[in-house]
């Protein structure tokens, strides 16, 4: 029976692609084992790489603070990447890098098995449901292979744009409640 531990330890010496040669740490993942939300990024960025902690820079920070205006706190949820090592230059992920690390994301779902998904942004929304436009499907439900999602706005992009941190917010409030 695979857990989140084990997983941990297959992600820390994989080698699969070639993010794994540039890579500081690797980026598995962290927060509650038994979570009803599971919240997903892109890829990891410089801090992330360097502590081998998701989401701890900025975008990190706007993402724990939103999570508490929408009355979530984030050691309840779970929060991972599409793919666990930085690409240098924080470049997108590649197709085949995407491909190559799948797995383990699956291996974390099934065994977390969440209410529902959050993809962050165009490119998980892309990558989890195939869907274009965050700014269209931001908020909406999707069924897929058996699994709920509701994506929203990367925290990065409310940085850019604050406009957009409100709508952050709300959609984390519509996932908080869904996910009961
Ligand atoms: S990104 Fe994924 S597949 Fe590539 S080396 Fe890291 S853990 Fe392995």
């Amino acid at each position: 029976m695979k857990n989140i531990e084990r997983i941990k330890k297959s992600i820390s010496g994989c080698r699969r692609c070639d993010l794994s040669s540039e890579r500081k740490n690797t980026v598995p993942g962290e927060g509650s084992k038994d979570a009803e939300i599971v919240i997903i990024g892109e890829a990891p960025g410089k801090k992330e790489d360097e502590t081998g902690r998701p989401f701890v820079g900025r975008a990190g920070k706007v993402l724990t603070e939103a999570l508490e205006k929408a009355g979530i706190k984030r050691s309840e949820v779970f929060i991972t990447n599409v793919v666990k090592c930085r690409p240098p230059t924080n470049r997108d992920p590649k197709k085949d890098e995407i491909k190559k690390c799948r797995g383990y994301l699956e291996s974390q779902l099934e065994t977390i098995d969440p209410n529902i998904i959050v993809p962050l942004g165009n490119s998980a929304l892309k990558t989890l449901l195939d869907e274009e436009r965050i700014s269209e499907k931001r908020g909406k439900t999707f069924e897929k292979d058996g699994r709920k999602y509701m994506p929203t706005y990367h925290p990065a992009a409310t940085i850019y744009n604050r406009k957009l941190r409100p709508k952050l917010v709300k959609d984390l409030k519509k996932i908080g409640e869904e996910s009961k």
